[in-house]
């Protein structure tokens, strides 16, 4: 009787010592508000280079797949967009700013005549709110997807410009270019997930610095 109740209770143990690592399992964006814009949508199709998807398709599905990783992690996401319904700059600020997010990633796919070009590059509007942010995101994506890294550059976008939180817009490869427009359009959705996990990964290195803490006596 007792060797037995000696067994139930270890293993009361090893399911209490496992279960808290499994279920509460904390990452860096838990609990954090996120907004992710996919670029264009309805009548604004974005770039058209690849004949067999749309930059607009090909961005919402890179978005849907960052969002379940996020998710996935417990973070609150807000979509600026879920279908294929046009959005404003607007209304994608507008949704940005209520929802009170603390990030926002726009994104996108280059295009460009050149069918050989390609690239990654990010931008961003405000220098002191959206630079360094912009940067974190972008690294990820300059050294995990294979492509040249053309760096991160100021853009007056509406949207960056009127959002009251970091953000930046990814134009994460070109969808113009022949290697990526079959990799992008061949259903699987690899292209786009590899493109999601870099987001993620940045977004994950951005929420994983520790909060800047103003200094006493130094901001007069
Ligand atoms: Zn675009």
């Amino acid at each position: 009787m007792l060797k037995r109740t000696s067994i139930f209770v270890l293993f009361l143990f090893a399911l209490f010592a496992f279960l808290p690592q499994t279920t509460l399992a904390v990452s860096p964006v838990t609990g954090h508000k996120i907004v992710i814009d996919p670029g264009h949508g309805g009548t604004d199709l974005g770039s058209t280079a690849c004949p067999t998807l749309t930059e607009a398709d090909a961005n919402l599905q890179i978005a849907n797949k960052l969002k379940t990783l996020l998710e996935t992690d417990r973070a609150i996401v807000g979509m600026t967009r879920t279908d294929d319904s046009y959005k404003s700059n607007n209304d994608r600020y507008t949704f940005a700013n209520n929802f009170g997010g603390e990030a926002l990633v726009s994104v996108h796919l280059n295009g460009s005549i050149d069918h050989s070009k390609n690239g990654t590059l990010g931008l961003y509007g405000k220098l002191n709110k959206d630079k360094a942010f912009a940067e974190r995101i972008h690294a990820r994506l300059a050294t995990e997807l294979g492509v040249s890294d053309l760096g991160v550059t100021n853009f007056a976008s509406g949207v960056l410009l009127k959002v009251n939180m970091p953000a930046t817009i990814q134009e994460t490869v070109f969808i113009s270019n022949t290697t990526e427009c079959t990799l992008l359009s061949n259903s699987t959705g690899t292209r786009q997930q590899e493109i999601a996990q870099s987001l993620y990964n940045g977004l994950i290195d951005w929420f994983a610095q520790p909060t800047p803490t103003p200094k006493p006596g130094k901001n007069k």
